[in-house]
């Protein structure tokens, strides 16, 4: 299985357009010790030749652009991204399906209750079922494993397996759509599966770990997990008021109870943190956060990563 990291911060990316932080105002400075990234966005391909993405982030056009794997081959219209799987229906997640929206038929892969917020709640999406032959929606249990298929409909050698990480849903969700929406299927992890069984992790965004998800994240290959923040209190300090990491449903990755100590008994994945915000002082290489992580045996994703499992 191949899999491309096409973006990597999480939302606003790195630098934000109105973020004067440390790290954004160094970036822009040209003197920071690290890369910019756009928001997190992975792909995935079994064959080379079919791909999937694992959500759509609003970065998602410039992304495709920057990975020739991606990029129109036979006809005039034409793409080798036979679907997307939502894990959540955050807009960091979502957004760039209204990038794929020019008539061509594609899987999108989520639970019923993200279809319902996007379709019934949202009617901006109906742009993407124009005509008859565009997107098809496969329905998903929070708690099930099913195959990505290729289109022409056939097997695409992945296999994935969801589970429920939390039970939000986004702010723009009105409370009275939310109270009809099974609360487990607003954020999912998954381990996709290739042929030659090997497996990666994808939770872009993990509230809690407890002990259920360290004996899924044991059989994996591969982590690609949360590193949105390095502290709880991040956005606290750097704009003065707001909500803490937790309260923003990420575990951090620093302190007794952060990620880093967490998953530290895991000994079979690499390890990569994703979608990291602009915030977090690990972007910065010469920093001790960086050092800190390294040290641990994880690693920092870069946008154009591309991983062979
Ligand atoms: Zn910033």
């Amino acid at each position: 299985m191949r899999i491309e990291i096409l973006g990597s911060a999480a939302g606003g990316g790195f630098p934000q357009w109105n973020c004067n932080c440390r790290n954004c105002h160094s970036l822009r400075a040209g003197v920071f010790r690290g890369k910019p990234r756009t928001q997190t966005q992975v792909a995935i391909s079994n064959d080379d030749c079919t791909w999937f993405l694992l959500n759509a982030s609003p970065d998602l056009r410039a992304q495709i652009e920057a990975t020739p794997a991606l990029h129109p081959r036979n006809a005039a219209r034409d793409s080798p991204i036979s679907g997307v799987l939502l894990t959540s229906s955050d807009i960091d997640q979502i957004a760039g399906l209204l990038s794929l929206r020019e008539l061509q038929p594609f899987h999108i892969y989520c639970t019923l209750s993200i279809r319902r917020i996007l379709q019934e709640g949202n009617s901006v999406f109906a742009m993407l079922n124009r005509v008859p032959d565009q997107v098809s929606w496969m329905d998903i249990d929070c708690d099930s494993s099913f195959c990505l298929q290729a289109l022409p409909e056939r097997g695409a050698g992945i296999n994935c397996s969801v589970f429920s990480l939390g039970n939000r849903f986004p702010a723009y969700v009105s409370r009275d759509r939310s109270l009809t929406l099974k609360q487990e299927d607003a954020l999912l992890g998954v381990i996709a599966v290739s042929s030659s069984c090997r497996r990666m992790a994808y939770m872009p965004a993990v509230p809690a770990v407890d002990d259920s998800l360290l004996e899924r994240l044991e059989e994996a290959d591969l982590l690609l997990f949360d590193g949105t923040f390095w502290s709880d209190d991040e956005l606290i300090r750097v704009q003065g008021s707001g909500s803490t990491a937790r309260e923003m449903g990420h575990i951090p990755v620093s302190g007794a109870e952060g990620s880093l100590r967490k998953l530290a008994g895991l000994r079979k994945p690499r390890k990569i943190f994703v979608h990291v915000n602009n915030t977090n002082p690990m972007l910065d290489e010469s920093g001790p956060e960086c050092a800190e992580v390294r040290a641990a045996g994880w690693e920092v994703a870069e946008d154009g990563w591309s991983l062979e499992l």
